[in-house]
């Protein structure tokens, strides 16, 4: 596949300072389809002064006109939508269907929220004698995960441009080929020389170089509570702002009186979309106890509604897990969960195919809160169900692991579903099978992170105030 053999610093595409390079390789068929450049500190380096450089001018612009450019960027994106579906499903394995309409779809979503939030948004309030001024942050670094190429990284480059921040974008080493797409589409768009900036590269090279630099203002980053904490640290010591978008071991409850076999299948599609491999996947299903062996029979029929197989054949509704690593990790999650005791009722451990990172639709029965599957994030599309005595032994497994990110609670009525909710200790909760909202703050209670992305509470994240006293 077409890719660029260079960074795009200062509005066009250097040349790298080393010579190593970080080959892609596609899931499905484990076959090597480009290379990119693995960035060094020195690139960072560069990327971190165009920015800098840039930033005053861009904070100078009219939010009205930075907001037009983020609706140019957005035009950008739309105008190569095929092509930029087509490299998602050849490097991260994703069906097509779901690459077009999903990984492509909503982060042109939330880059219209941006175009018109940073147009109405206002930058400055009155309280009392002062008046606030909402400035922006300055260099952002931004680090991504591969689990949605496009949208995590315009869910943090679209609210950042409104807010009037520049950035400098490292990308996940596995997916790097949409976030150079992303960078043409920056460029198409006209936004400003430096404003944006890419380097590809590895996390502990060039994503730690970016994390510590000292011209960076504030770290996003997406991605593992391990590598979370290490930025939370890094930039902590610097006293440096920063942004955690961590992981997730998100419960699905389904009250008595819900609909039963619509909450079961939604909530296995939720696991089973994009390989498991959402943050807010729901992958503890916590269903009452007369109620269980429904729920585990239509949970394990569900699955047969997703077919494993080649991405681009418009048939296939699972695509592989990301990499090697991630297709021994998975599998042996299974296998531990197997061992613990869990009752195994669709999938298993196997490898499905001998070429590409495939692994079967997995459901298990008879999961305690204490199996390691219950506590910990998988990443790939493996179901868990629980059966729960009452409301209140309910709400003690679904708040019973470090993380609050995702959750959704079915019940016979909304009053019902949003009292359970209120006690939840997590950022989000899908109400009777409530859809993504691109306004809605989304980020995690406890473990799961630290600030809020999309909407105008993501548009905050990225500005610090100034009160001036009259
Ligand atoms: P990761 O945290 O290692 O990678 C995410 C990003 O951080 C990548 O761009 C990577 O290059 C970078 N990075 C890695 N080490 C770094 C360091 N020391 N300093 C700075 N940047 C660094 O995630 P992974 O290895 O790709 O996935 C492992 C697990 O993380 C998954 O199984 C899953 O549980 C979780 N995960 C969560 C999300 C999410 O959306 N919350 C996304 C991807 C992965």
């Amino acid at each position: 596949m077409k890719a660029h053999d260079g960074m795009y610093i200062g509005g066009a595409w250097r040349p790298a300072a080393g010579r190593d390079r970080i080959e892609v390789v596609n899931p499905a068929d484990e076959t090597v389809i480009a290379a990119v450049p693995a960035g060094t500190a020195e690139d960072v380096d560069a990327a971190v002064r165009a920015a800098r450089a840039a930033f005053p001018g861009w904070a100078a612009t009219a939010p009205a006109e930075r907001a037009a450019l983020i609706g140019a960027l957005r035009d950008a994106l739309a105008a190569r939508k095929g092509e930029i579906a087509e490299t998602i499903t050849a490097e991260l394995g994703s069906p097509l269907g779901f690459s077009e309409m999903v990984h492509v779809g909503a982060p042109l979503a939330v880059a219209s929220s941006y175009a018109e939030l940073g147009a109405s948004y206002s930058f400055e309030e009155r309280l009392g004698n002062s008046t606030v001024l909402l400035e922006p942050v300055g260099v952002v670094g931004a680090i991504t995960p591969w689990n949605y190429p496009l949208h995590q990284v315009v869910a943090k480059v679209a609210p950042a441009l409104a807010a009037g921040c520049t950035l400098v974008l490292k990308p996940a080493e596995d997916t790097p080929l949409t976030a150079q797409l992303f960078a043409e589409a920056v460029h198409e768009a006209g936004i400003p020389a430096g404003v944006f900036n890419l380097v590809t590269g590895t996390g502990p090279v060039a994503g730690q170089a970016l994390a510590a630099h000292e011209g960076v203002d504030l770290v996003s980053f997406t991605g593992s509570t391990a590598v979370g904490r290490q930025i939370g640290a890094t930039a902590g010591a610097a006293i440096k702002r920063v942004a955690l978008e961590l992981g997730g071991k998100s419960a699905n409850v389904i009250l008595p009186g819900a609909d039963l076999a619509k909450a079961v299948a939604t909530g296995v599609g939720h696991v089973m979309n994009n390989t498991g491999q959402s943050c807010n996947a729901l992958t503890r299903m916590l269903v009452h106890r007369d109620q269980y062996e429904e729920a585990v029979s239509l949970a394990a029929a569900a699955v047969a509604n997703y077919p494993a197989g080649d991405p681009t054949d418009p048939a296939t509704r699972l695509g592989p897990v990301i990499n090697a690593k991630q297709h021994e990790r998975v599998r042996g999650f299974i296998a531990k969960g197997i061992e613990e005791g869990a009752r195994l009722v669709a999938g298993g451990p196997d490898a499905p195919s001998e070429r590409g990172y495939f692994v079967a639709p997995t459901v298990f029965a008879d999961v305690t809160p204490d199996m390691t599957i219950a506590q910990e994030e998988i990443f790939g599309p493996v179901l868990s169900i629980l059966a729960y005595e009452d409301e209140e032994d309910a709400l003690r497994i679904a708040n019973g692991t470090v993380y609050g990110l995702g959750g959704a609670v079915w019940a016979a009525d909304e009053e019902t579903a949003v009292a359970f909710a209120r006690r939840m200790d997590t950022g989000q909760v899908d109400i009777n099978g409530g859809r993504f909202n691109v306004l809605a703050p989304f980020g995690g209670y406890k473990q799961s992170g630290v600030g809020r992305e999309l909407g105008p509470h993501g548009l905050t994240e990225y500005l610090q105030t100034k009160s001036l006293q009259f």
